[in-house]
């Protein structure tokens, strides 16, 4: 049964009453221009084949559904899976959409990849993608950021990207967004667009999902040959919300599956040291979308927090907007020490170093598990590996 109010926006981009495309007059006909690229070759055979040559053995796909026995029998409930995105080349789920959008951007005869990052892991995943395709990038990074991540920032170098430091604002993600755009604005005809989430104007949140359900596609086609159903729960960390889309999207008609975003709930619920957009924080504009925000009495972002920079967003994808508004997924937080405790436990367990990201979906599952009978089945996606976190763990821990 395909419910298609779950799986398509309207012909603006809504999800509800969320998404759209809440940009200048200026950028107007370029992101049209993106959408009708997209939906012209979303459905060509030549480039769907070659995106899923890449996906195959460039990338490593399909990435394995892993049965986590030991962690599941010290927990002592449901048998927890892992969608292991972790082994995927770069080292995350990032890949998938990066590599759609460069062989879009290929197609449309752009020279050059245009994009935020964080972490530096979309920035890394694009980087990639560029020179594997002969194109430029240019990666725009908040100047706290740069310092915090410096091997993402190498490695984007060593990669042949430009990396762009931005000293405006808190000099992290959302200030890289808005200088990024800027950039964009100036030089859209020679350049893509590359948003790292389901986030950003229509068409990116449904052509970012579209490029990250394979996941899903994967975790339903394993699962049913590994125990012969389909799970009863998928637990996924949200940041702008691609990773946890990929994994839900596939399985958003069968209504049995129960689904669950994990935010990051940081130190506190205080404003300032938190990222719990759905659970906290109320509908506004931001980067081109209607979605959940934190947000102050005036509409501007409020500042987040996570142990987790990949998570460190004030806004969420619009099609997680509808979906918590209409109870189809549930979303609840980690804190930092619930992610760190699972980071911890994981690596213990079952000798995966998890991100950090994907380990507050583990510390949501480590609480679910338990309270599940055993014959019940979760599929947790593994987001990422903890390569990247392992010197800020070091610090911390006095390792
Ligand atoms: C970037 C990142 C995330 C958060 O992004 P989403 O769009 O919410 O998936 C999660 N996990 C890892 C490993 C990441 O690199």
């Amino acid at each position: 049964m395909n419910n298609l109010n779950f799986e398509q926006p309207d012909q603006k981009g809504y999800f509800g009453k969320y998404g759209g495309k809440y940009i200048p007059e200026q950028l107007q006909t370029a992101i049209a221009e993106v959408k009708e690229a997209y939906d012209k070759y979303k459905n060509d055979p030549d480039f769907l084949e070659e995106y899923h040559n890449l996906l195959k053995n460039y990338v490593g796909r399909p990435s394995p559904l892993y049965l986590a026995k030991n962690l599941t029998q010290k927990l002592g409930g449901a048998k927890i899976y892992l969608k292991r995105e972790d082994l995927n080349h770069t080292g995350a789920h990032k890949i998938n959409h990066c590599l759609g959008e460069a062989l879009l951007a290929k197609r449309m005869g752009k020279k050059k990849l245009l994009a935020e990052t964080g972490a530096g892991q979309h920035g890394v995943a694009l980087a990639t993608a560029a020179a594997l395709m002969g194109l430029e990038c240019e990666i725009h990074m908040g100047a706290i950021d740069i310092v915090k991540q410096h091997p993402n920032v190498i490695r984007m170098k060593l990669l042949g990207a430009k990396v762009v430091e931005v000293t405006q604002g808190g000099k992290n993600l959302k200030d890289a967004v808005d200088s990024a755009f800027a950039a964009f604005m100036q030089n859209y005809k020679t350049t893509f667009f590359a948003i790292g989430s389901v986030v950003g104007p229509h068409p990116y949140p449904m052509m970012v999902r579209d490029f990250q359900s394979v996941v899903g596609k994967e975790a339903k086609q394993q699962i049913l040959e590994q125990e012969k159903r389909l799970p009863n729960a998928l637990i996924a960390c949200v940041g702008g919300g691609s990773n946890a889309m990929g994994l839900f999207n596939e399985f958003l008609a069968d209504k049995e599956v129960k689904m669950v975003g994990v935010e990051p709930a940081g130190k506190s619920f205080k404003p300032g040291e938190h990222a719990a957009t759905l659970t906290l924080g109320t509908p506004g504009v931001l980067h081109g979308m209607m979605t959940y925000l934190l947000q102050d009495e005036k509409g501007q972002p409020l500042p987040v927090h996570s142990i987790a920079s990949g998570l460190d967003y004030p806004g969420v994808g619009p099609e997680h907007s509808y979906l918590k508004d209409s109870g189809r997924v549930e979303y609840t937080t980690a804190n930092d020490i619930e992610a760190l405790d699972a980071f911890l436990e994981l690596s213990k367990t079952e000798g995966i170093i998890p991100a950090l990201e994907s380990a507050h979906a583990v510390a949501y599952a480590i609480k679910l598990a338990p309270e599940m009978d055993k014959e019940k089945i979760i599929i947790v996606n593994l987001s990422g590996r903890g390569d990247k976190d392992i010197d800020y763990i070091a610090e911390k821990l006095k390792l």
